[in-house]
């Protein structure tokens, strides 16, 4: 069967990146292997200021509208919402974070985002405000699960889904591609934290960090708004809740552990000893597809132009990759050139600016981007892209 693009990865990344592409006309093929995926895990909170020094996300007035509109667009199609728009009451912690607050409240362009301030003295039902509290705005989160599943549907109908454990050694790359029975133009990865199993894409700096949340029954009064108070809680209705998450990048597996649940109950009996009572309804863990440098993972490999890859969306998936569907599509679809911030060509070029630097031959420098007893195909690639330029770059 020849088609246009084979996809490995039905999470976020891979079916919004298929959406986009089928939307646009183009045969697509997504391959899944069914398992619970950091996707369907995350809350989906889009949350444009973020941090004790309230700094706005990289690019979000570009990226928020476009995610809003990807998302309300999916909800007509199938005629179910996805995003749910809710503004963020920010618990401070500190009369710093307090003072940074203040701060940004007079920069013109965080005023979009940030509400009313109230300093401490102020109280809200059934929680501790002790150094104040500030409402943001243009805060919401993505129904991640539902979303997911429209979308196998829609695919499997469209003849553009298959279940299966994708085994890179079954990749014929030459003299043209083949997977099983599928012939396709290119193949696309987009397998989240799983990438760093990937025998061409392993060498990018991946730095993964699993994450748990809790899904909680309460009796407590709260307010119909997120809460953020360093982890963030999510009333889902009068009665549920969820909260998280957690950050650890040590053990990258999927467990849901005791001591996770732990800390966060316990960071939330801190804002509100009434939601001491609780009733658990589900404890999940997953691993969130992190850079080194917080910039999504995207393009083609250096030597093979028909694999690439579209990750690296860290913990801001439901922001980032609706506007990344899109300008890939364009990239892929229109010759646009790729964003020079998430082209995976920068490793490339910064490893090619460091030898120049040290006046080193190329040959000789130690390969940075390789951890330990990977596959060396990456590596050869990256030699022999390396070799190509070094006439170029010692002239
Ligand atoms: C606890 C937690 C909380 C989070 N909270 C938020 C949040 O509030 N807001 C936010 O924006 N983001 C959040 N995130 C991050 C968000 O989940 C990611 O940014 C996003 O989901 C990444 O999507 P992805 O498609 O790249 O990866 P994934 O969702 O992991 O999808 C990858 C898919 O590829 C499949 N796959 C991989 N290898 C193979 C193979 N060889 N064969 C077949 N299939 C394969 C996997 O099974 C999986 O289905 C959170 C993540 C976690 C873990």
């Amino acid at each position: 069967m020849n088609i246009d693009y084979l996809i490995i990865g039905q999470g976020l990344a891979g079916s919004l990146l298929a959406w986009e592409l089928i939307q646009r006309g183009c045969k697509v093929v997504i391959v899944d292997n069914g398992q619970e995926n950091a996707s369907q895990v995350a809350a989906g909170l889009i949350n444009p200021i973020t941090g004790m020094r309230f700094v706005k996300s990289a690019d979000v007035d570009t990226l928020l509208p476009t995610a809003k509109h990807c998302y309300f667009q999916l909800a007509d199609f199938f005629q179910q919402e996805f995003y749910v728009e809710k503004p963020m009451l920010r618990l401070f912690r500190s009369d710093g974070e307090l003072a940074n607050a203040d701060k940004r409240l007079n920069t013109p362009d965080y005023q979009a985002y940030l509400g009313d301030m109230q300093f401490p003295g102020k109280t809200l039902d059934n929680l501790a405000t002790p150094f104040g509290f500030m409402e943001q705005k243009q805060t919401g989160y993505l129904l991640t699960e539902p979303l997911l599943s429209c979308l196998k549907t829609f695919f499997i109908a469209q003849d553009s889904y298959r279940q299966a454990d994708f085994d890179y050694r079954d990749i014929q790359l030459e003299p043209s591609l083949h997977w099983q029975d599928i012939s396709p133009k290119q193949i696309i990865f987009c397998e989240g934290c799983q990438a760093t199993q990937n025998p061409w894409f392993s060498y990018l700096p991946f730095q993964p960090v699993k994450g748990e949340i809790l899904t909680l029954e309460h009796q407590t009064e709260l307010p119909d708004k997120i809460l953020n108070y360093g982890n963030w809680l999510i009333p889902l209705n009068d009665h549920r809740i969820r909260i998280g998450a957690t950050f650890d990048r040590e053990n990258l597996n999927i467990q849901a552990t005791e001591q996770g649940k732990n800390d966060l109950l316990n960071a939330l009996k801190q804002i509100s000893p009434g939601l001491t009572h609780t009733t658990l309804v589900s404890h999940q863990a997953n691993v969130r597809p992190c850079t080194q440098d917080r910039q999504p993972f995207i393009g083609y490999h250096p030597k093979h132009d028909n694999i690439a890859i579209f990750n690296g969306f860290g913990a801001k998936g439901s922001l980032q990759i609706p506007w990344h569907s899109r300008h890939f599509a364009d990239v892929l679809l229109n010759g646009f050139p790729l964003s020079k911030t998430c082209n995976i060509q920068r490793y490339l070029e910064y490893k090619l600016c460091l030898c120049l630097q040290a006046k080193l031959p190329l040959l000789l420098t130690p390969l940075t981007y390789i951890p330990a007893g990977k596959a060396c195909t990456p590596a050869v690639s990256i030699f022999s892209h390396l070799r190509r330029h070094e006439t170029h770059f010692t002239a």
